[in-house]
């Protein structure tokens, strides 16, 4: 039985048309040409496609000549059976190809696919076809339909997909930096930058969807590693919680790693702790025991020094990216300024309230503790004393010995005051050569008994300065709560009551201590 495409006839079983154009009832072999060059001259190659009645077979009554430039198949063997050409389908697409056929077979819609086809060249390209079905009679179905070349198109609409997916990735890492940034820049004492860097670790353990993400404190020759702080994802273990040892001994390769990062600025990237060189036996024996799989590090560099690294732990093998490794590199400068930039504060905080010739507190520090301890007596009844010690003839030692010696005294003498008393004690310099020991819960007797220590102790140690051996006294005037109502209880007039004292203990011969019971060589 002949069949009809676009009005013109042809016969089943052949490839070339025996045209009947409908219109004029006629044939001709001039239009049988004339319906060729049509189908040549349009973009693509038109063909009818057959599906019989059992559905066992199929075949493409007509296809366009130009399928033998195409796809270097025979118009004439499609003819008769279509299976060639279901063979150059690539293997992806054949299943889904065969099935909207079916699927339009059922339903007599339009079908409509794209696929890949392996040329005769080698190459494979994406085509797609469009075709309507129609029933015949006795059941077969056959389509009437037209096959593209549109690998350029896909490959354009494949880059631009790929670009649009970077653009979005490129978004994502824009603000989680953004984020980053907020959350350090932002903290302000020292206990929330632990709170921040320990927010950043886990924004960047869930950006990168890994097991465990920390940050190690590490020492000058890389030789020990302390975590400081760590996320881990819920079911992950702690390392900091297993307290390990730290030591980066036997890790030889890491090490070797971490300097050769250092210099070149770089990332460790261990993409699959199985594939570690031979040499890295220890760290993938330790990695895989912490069921590590992949690993990403970054030292942290504050002024040039190596201080510690980032790290992010995963436990399946990762193929880190680049942008994923310079993420971790923004990440780890953002830790560095931050951390840096704490230390610095709290340097300015300390410079402010402490003393730069001796490194012990100034009146700025003593004078808030001691309204401190004012309160905690008023509140609790609990007793605080106050001694204020003068070195005896200190103008001496500057006039003989220069003004030098007289510094290097001071800082000696700085060092006995502290080394005489309690960690709770607040030992000061008031003036010149003159200190103030705020002591905090110590009523008069215990407050003798300290200050008493320090009397003796200087006026029996000798002082070494630039290689001079001095012998200093000092006095020392001492006031408690007790000394009711003399003193008063506020830490004026403990001050004025210890000063006072102080020039009773010179009066009375110096090398002395003056409290409210009198003035004793101890
Ligand atoms: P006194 O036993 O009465 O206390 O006699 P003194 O000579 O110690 O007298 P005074 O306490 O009045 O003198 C303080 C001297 O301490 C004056 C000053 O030369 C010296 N002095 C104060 N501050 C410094 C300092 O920072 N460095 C040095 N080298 N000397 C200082
Ligand atoms: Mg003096
Ligand atoms: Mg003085």
């Amino acid at each position: 039985m002949a069949r009809e495409l676009y009005g013109v006839r042809f016969p089943p079983g052949t490839g070339t048309c025996e045209v009947r154009v409908s219109t004029t009832g006629g044939s001709s072999d001039v239009e049988a040409d004339a319906f060729r060059r049509l189908a040549a001259a349009l973009p693509g190659v038109i063909f009818s496609y057959e599906v019989s009645d059992d559905r066992t077979t199929h075949r493409f009554p007509f296809i366009g000549d130009r399928i033998v430039p195409l796809l270097g198949l025979d118009p004439d063997e499609l003819a008769r059976d279509a299976t060639p050409m279901f063979e150059i389908i690539d293997p992806e697409d054949r299943r889904r190809v065969i099935a909207s056929i079916s699927h339009s077979a059922r339903r007599l819609t339009p079908w409509h696919e794209e696929a890949r086809l392996h040329l005769a060249d080698g190459t494979v390209r994406w085509f797609d076809a469009l075709a309507v079905p129609e029933e015949e009679e006795g059941g077969a179905v056959l389509w009437y339909g037209q096959l593209n070349d549109i690998h350029e198109h896909k490959e354009l609409e494949e880059g631009l997909r790929a670009r649009e997916a970077e653009h979005a990735e490129h978004a994502r890492y824009q603000r989680l930096i953004a984020e980053l940034s907020a959350e350090l820049l932002t903290s302000g004492l020292a206990e929330d930058l632990d709170a921040s860097i320990s927010r950043v670790l886990e924004a960047v353990g869930d950006f990168f969807d890994a097991a465990r993400t920390y940050l190690c404190e590490l020492d000058d020759e890389l030789s020990r590693a302390t975590d400081t702080h760590e996320w881990c994802r819920p079911g992950v273990p702690s390392l900091i919680a297993q307290e390990r040892d730290g030591s980066l001994l036997q890790y030889g390769w890491w090490r070797d790693q971490m300097a050769q990062l250092v210099r070149a600025g770089r990332v460790l990237a261990v993409d699959d702790v199985d594939r570690l060189p031979a040499e890295a036996v220890a760290e993938r024996s330790y990695l895989s025991s912490q069921g590590v799989r992949a690993m990403l590090c970054v030292p942290i560099q504050i002024h040039g020094r190596v201080e510690g690294f980032v790290g992010i732990d995963a436990d399946r093998a990762r193929d880190w990216s680049s942008a994923e490794t310079d993420l971790l590199v923004v990440v780890a400068g953002l830790l560095a300024g931050a951390v840096a930039r704490h230390r610095l504060e709290r340097e300015l905080v300390e410079h402010s309230v402490r003393d730069p010739l001796t490194g012990l507190h100034n009146r700025r520090y003593l004078l808030p503790r001691l309204a401190e301890m004012a309160g905690h007596h008023r509140r609790t009844g609990a007793p605080y004393s106050v001694a204020m010690i003068d070195i005896d003839h200190f103008k001496v030692v500057n006039d003989r010995l220069g003004h030098a010696v007289g510094d290097g005294a001071l800082r000696c003498l700085a060092e006995q005051l502290t080394e005489l008393t309690r960690g709770t004690d607040v030992v000061a310099r008031f003036g010149g050569e003159e200190f103030v020991i705020a002591l905090p819960d110590t009523d008069q007797d215990g407050a003798r008994a300290i200050v008493g220590r320090i009397v003796a102790s200087v006026r029996e140690r000798a002082v070494d300065v630039e290689g001079q051996s001095l012998h200093l006294t000092v006095s020392a005037g001492v006031a408690t709560t007790e000394d009711e109502p003399a003193t008063g209880h506020d830490a004026d007039g403990l001050l004025r009551a210890a000063d006072r004292r102080l020039y009773r203990a010179k009066s009375e011969g110096r090398d002395r201590l003056a409290d409210a019971a009198g003035v004793r060589r101890p």
